[in-house]
C-alpha cells in the first residue's frame, strides 16, 4: 500500500509563496483597486455604470476616479464619487490636483468630500491645462506640486492618501533621484500609498521599487495595470506618460486593427502574463486603470482568484446576447 505522498521541501515553499499555481490565491491574498474617469455624455455615463457594476462584486479595495483642471470636469468627478458613494458598496477615492486652483478652492473640494463621507483621496499636481509636455506653471496662490496639496488635505481631515509614482521617471524630472526625492516628500506630507504609471516591462518597476526601498520609503508601491484595450490608443497614453512601449507589445497586436475579437483575446492574454508575473514575484496587489471598460479586468481578476463576493456574476448583456 502506498503511504502518504510527502511533500518535498521545495514544494512546500513554493505552496506558501504566492504564485499564479497557488490555489490560495483570491480575496485574501490579491487586492485590487479599481481607476475609472468621469463620463462626457450620457452613452459614456451608462457606459461607466455598467462597468462598476460589473466590477463591484469583485469587491475591490477601492475604486478612484481621476479628476481634470476645469470646473465641469471637477464636478463631474464630485458626482461620480458621489454616487459610487451612495448607490453602492464600493470605497471611493477621489482624485484631487493642484491645477488651476487657489488653495481655497481646492481646500472647498477637500472639505466637500469629506462632508459626503469621502475618507482616500490621490493627490496629484496635474497636468498643465494646455497639455501634456508645455510648461507647468503653479497657479499663484495654489498648491505648486503634490506634496503640498498632501499636507494641505491632510491639514483638512485625516484622509488616507495616495499619490503617483514613475517607475520610468516622470517626464519633467531630471533623474529617478529627482523622483525619488519627491516621493520622499509626499510620503513625509502623509501619503500612505503610491499607485505606478502604466508600465509594461515588469523589470522596470522591480527596478524602480528597488531603488525605493534603498532609500528607506516603505509605503506600499502599487503596480498601474493598462489593459491594452486599444493599442494606438495606449501607445499614444505612453508616449505623453513617458512610458516605453516594447517592440514585442507592438508586434503582438501587429495586423489585428480589423479584428476586434482577437485583439481582445491577445489584450487579456497580454495583462494576464505581466499581472502572474508581478504575482510569481511577489506582488500581491494592483490597480488597474480601467478605462470604463470591465472586460478584460474581470477576466484578469478572475484569473488571479478573485471571485465576485456574494452574487453570481452576471455575463454582461451583450455577450448573452450573442451566444
Ligand atoms: C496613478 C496616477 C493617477 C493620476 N490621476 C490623474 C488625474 O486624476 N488627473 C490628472 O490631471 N492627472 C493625473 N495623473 C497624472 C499626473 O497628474 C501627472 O503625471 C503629473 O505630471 C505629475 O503628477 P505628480 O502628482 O506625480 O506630480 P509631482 O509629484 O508634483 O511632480 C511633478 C513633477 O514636478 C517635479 N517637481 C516636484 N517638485 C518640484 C519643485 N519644487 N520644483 C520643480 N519641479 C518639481 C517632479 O520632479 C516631477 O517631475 C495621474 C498619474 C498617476 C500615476
Amino acid at each position: 500500500m502506498a503511504g502518504p505522498v510527502r511533500k518535498s521541501p521545495m514544494a512546500v515553499e513554493s505552496a506558501q509563496k504566492p504564485s499564479r499555481f497557488v490555489g490560495a490565491l483570491g480575496h485574501d491574498r490579491i487586492r485590487v483597486s479599481f481607476e475609472f474617469f468621469p463620463p462626457k455624455t450620457a452613452e459614456m455615463e451608462k457606459t461607466l455604470w455598467e462597468a462598476i457594476a460589473r466590477l463591484e462584486p469583485l469587491a475591490p479595495a477601492f475604486v478612484s476616479v481621476t479628476y481634470g483642471a476645469g470646473g465641469s470636469t471637477r464636478e463631474r468627478t464630485h458626482a461620480t464619487v458621489k454616487r459610487i458613494l451612495t448607490g453602492t458598496k464600493l470605497v471611493p477615492a477621489a482624485h484631487l490636483t493642484c491645477v488651476g486652483a487657489t488653495r481655497a478652492e481646492v481646500d472647498a473640494v477637500v472639505k466637500s468630500y469629506w462632508d459626503i463621507g469621502v475618507r482616500h483621496i490621490v493627490a496629484l499636481r496635474g497636468d498643465p491645462p494646455e497639455g501634456v509636455g508645455e510648461r507647468y506653471q503653479p497657479h499663484s496662490g495654489g498648491y505648486d506640486y503634490s506634496y503640498d496639496l498632501v499636507a494641505g488635505i491632510k491639514r483638512s481631515g485625516d484622509f488616507e492618501i495616495s499619490v503617483a509614482a514613475f517607475p520610468e521617471k516622470h517626464p519633467e524630472s531630471k533623474s529617478i533621484e529627482q523622483d525619488l526625492d519627491v516621493l520622499e516628500k509626499k510620503v513625509a506630507a502623509g501619503a500612505s500609498r503610491a499607485i505606478t504609471q502604466f508600465f509594461f516591462e515588469n523589470d522596470l518597476y522591480f527596478r524602480f521599487l528597488e531603488r525605493v526601498r534603498a532609500r528607506g520609503i516603505k509605503v506600499p508601491v502599487v503596480p498601474g495595470i493598462l489593459p491594452v484595450q486599444n493599442f494606438k490608443q495606449a501607445k499614444n497614453f505612453a508616449e505623453r506618460a513617458g512610458a516605453t512601449v516594447p517592440a514585442w507589445l507592438a508586434d503582438r497586436f501587429a495586423g489585428l486593427d480589423d479584428d476586434a475579437v482577437t485583439r481582445k483575446l491577445i489584450a487579456a492574454a497580454v495583462a494576464a502574463e505581466q499581472v502572474f508575473d508581478l504575482v510569481d514575484r511577489g506582488v500581491t496587489e494592483f490597480h488597474f486603470y480601467t478605462m470604463n471598460r470591465a472586460d478584460l479586468v474581470y477576466a484578469v481578476c478572475h484569473l488571479l482568484g478573485l471571485r465576485p463576493a456574494q452574487t453570481t456574476a452576471k455575463a454582461p448583456a451583450k455577450e448573452v446576447a450573442s451566444r
